[in-house]
């Protein structure tokens, strides 16, 4: 079996056949890495720069693939997916500035996310990293400069185990954010 990537629909589709709720697609026409596509990515490794590829829409549910959607790529920027294609050539070339510029407040908000995700993670770990060395960890806490991923670690660690704390205060960075 080959490697797909999966698009997911700008809304979801109701399966003509059976009803299913349908919320994203699988496509070979894209890179074949098992990777996320929305609109508003840049579909990279894709044999077509500009133009619509029609794609099969199928149910899980009852394994219909009657159905199409027509992904419109634009200087390969997934720009939009349609179930008409008419519709799909009549947006192609008509592509909003605003629109665009959403497209790349997303990608940067994502990107400062994770970036802060990481670096939350990267302190703790390096903090518990150095707490495990230390030879005197009765007075670890004391003896250090307080960051906040020290003070952070040291509620952790009076825990009893605070690899599930590290790993619980990221989750719920998630569930906050979201
Ligand atoms: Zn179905």
């Amino acid at each position: 079996m080959g490697l797909f990537d999966t698009i997911i629909l700008k809304e979801p589709f109701t399966c003509t056949s059976c009803g299913n709720i349908i919320i994203n697609t699988q496509t070979k026409a894209f890179s074949n890495t098992l990777s996320y596509y929305q609109i508003g990515d840049i579909v990279k490794e894709n044999q077509i720069i500009t133009g619509i590829i029609k794609e099969d829409l199928f149910c899980e549910q009852c394994h219909d693939s009657s159905s199409n959607i027509y992904i419109t790529l634009w200087n390969s920027l997934l720009t939009g997916i349609y179930y008409k294609r008419s519709e799909a050539e009549k947006e192609l070339f008509h592509i909003d500035s605003g629109i665009l510029l959403n497209h790349i407040l997303r990608h940067q908000e994502e990107a400062e996310y994770i970036t802060e995700k990481y670096n939350k993670l990267a302190n703790l770990i390096r903090v518990y990293y150095e707490y495990c060395e230390s030879s005197n960890k009765d007075t670890f806490f004391e003896n250090k400069f307080m960051s906040i991923a020290c003070h952070e670690l040291k509620e952790f660690v009076n825990t009893g185990n605070p690899l599930k704390c590290i790993v619980e205060s990221l989750d719920k960075k998630v569930e906050d954010d979201t």
